[in-house]
């Protein structure tokens, strides 16, 4: 029996990870739940999936947990707290660990079990765009197993059929629905609200990657991600957008083949993939019929003019460093401004360039300096949110 910790249990992909694993109660057990500050949420989960921990990491919350899992008759274990979270995902209550937390605060827990040995279905990105060198580090030496659970590099880590030489890989094409605004020039992105950016046309998720996904920030972070999980160079990492979203991504190999892996646009099947690999297991996603979506595929350049994001990431990755961690963290500032409604659509590229033209990079040496990078990084872009001309003009000084 696999004993899963999901951490991130109350967003989109802990809904489709608990979706998968209550279809095999033979094979899988939800054993640790872990959400950010949705303790209703998270209390109706242990309800229905009766882990052994709890975990929510607003401290301020754990006598509601506790409380809460009393009066249900539950002998679930409350947890509160960063570490108690990085040490559930360590521990002997799971030996996988469904790393999905939004942005940089997932880190923490995802070395955690990367360096325990876990395996690790990756869905938290951000974690590699700031440490990708240290978290591939970590894993190598856990001897941990780290599974991609986005479903670009799901699909490459399938065309691979899990095999980790991939010197005979020779590029890597990552696919983009393009998001919400696919087609828009600058001036027609310049009004778009938070309520239109977070509705994707093809996939259901939480409101920071549907933003991301708009700003195609979502793909440059990506780009990051296949650098580190495949060793592949940015020079030999591509983007197309691919409307249609049913191929998740292309392999191309030294002896002129090329696999793709096409399904429909659902994170069940890559959380399949996770759970039962090398075995395939049913993820209640059905198969595609090419005819009946349409019976096209189509394929076009991205506009880097209008969705300056994803060539930001490109320079981020080719500067190396601290460069990723910052553009991370800036882009987790302005996002988050986007959707209180405090800057527009086109400041967030506008605010991570100027905090990617401001901090200065250094080597990425040791854990303590990205942590570093990402604070400093966070305090310019909060600066240029609250007070972009002061900022600008300061910025321009410098
Ligand atoms: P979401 O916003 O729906 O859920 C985020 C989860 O993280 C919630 O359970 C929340 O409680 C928890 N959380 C937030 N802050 C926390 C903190 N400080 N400590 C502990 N837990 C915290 O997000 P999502 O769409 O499920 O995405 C999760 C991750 O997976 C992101 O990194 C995203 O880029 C990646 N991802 C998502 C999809 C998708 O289809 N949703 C696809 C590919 C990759
Ligand atoms: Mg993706």
């Amino acid at each position: 029996m696999r004993q899963v910790a999901v951490l991130g249990a109350t967003g989109s992909i802990g809904a489709s990870a608990l979706d998968v694993i209550a279809r095999h109660p033979d094979r899988l057990q939800a054993s640790v739940l872990a959400a950010g500050s949705q303790v209703d949420a998270l209390l109706a989960l242990c309800r229905t999936y009766r882990p052994a921990h709890a975990v929510i990491a607003d401290e301020a919350l754990y006598a509601t947990l506790r409380d809460g899992l009393r009066e249900a008759g539950l002998s679930t274990q409350a947890h509160a707290g960063t570490q108690a979270l990085d040490m559930l995902a360590a521990s002997d209550a799971c030996d996988t660990v469904i790393a999905a937390i939004v942005g940089a605060a997932g880190l923490s827990s995802t070395l955690a079990a990367a360096r325990a040995g876990k395996r690790l279905l990756l869905a938290n990105k951000e974690s590699l765009v700031l440490a990708g060198e240290l978290l591939m580090a970590a894993a190598r030496e856990g001897n941990a197993t780290i599974i991609p659970i986005d479903s670009e590099h799901n699909a490459i880590f399938q065309c691979l059929a899990g095999c980790s030489d991939t010197t005979s890989l020779s590029r890597i094409t990552l696919t983009a629905s393009g998001g919400p605004f696919l087609g828009r020039n600058r001036d027609e992105l310049a009004q778009v609200t938070p309520a239109q950016a977070v509705v994707h046309p093809k996939w259901s998720m939480g409101p920071k990657i549907s933003v991301d996904s708009a700003t195609l920030m979502n793909k440059g972070l990506e780009v990051i991600e296949a650098h580190h999980l495949f060793g592949v160079p940015g020079q030999r990492i591509r983007v197309l957008v691919h409307p249609q979203s049913l191929v998740h991504s292309i392999v191309d190999f030294t002896d002129g083949s090329s696999l793709a892996q096409l399904g429909l646009p659902d994170m069940r099947t890559a959380l399949a993939v996770g759970l039962g690999w090398p075995q395939r297991i049913e993820s209640g996603v059905s198969s595609l019929d090419l005819l009946t979506e349409g019976g096209r595929l189509d394929f076009e350049a991205p506009d880097l003019e209008a969705f300056p994001c994803l060539a930001l990431a490109f320079r981020a990755l080719q500067a190396g460093g601290t460069a990723p961690a910052v553009l991370n963290a800036a882009n987790e500032e302005a996002v988050s401004a986007f959707l209180q409604g405090r800057i527009g659509f086109l400041s967030i590229p506008d605010t991570v360039t100027a905090t990617l033209d401001t901090v200065p990079m250094q080597l990425a040496d040791s854990l303590d300096t990205l942590l570093a990078a990402d604070a400093r990084a966070r305090t310019q872009a909060r600066a240029l949110i609250d007070n972009p001309t002061t900022t600008q003009r300061k910025y321009a000084r410098a």
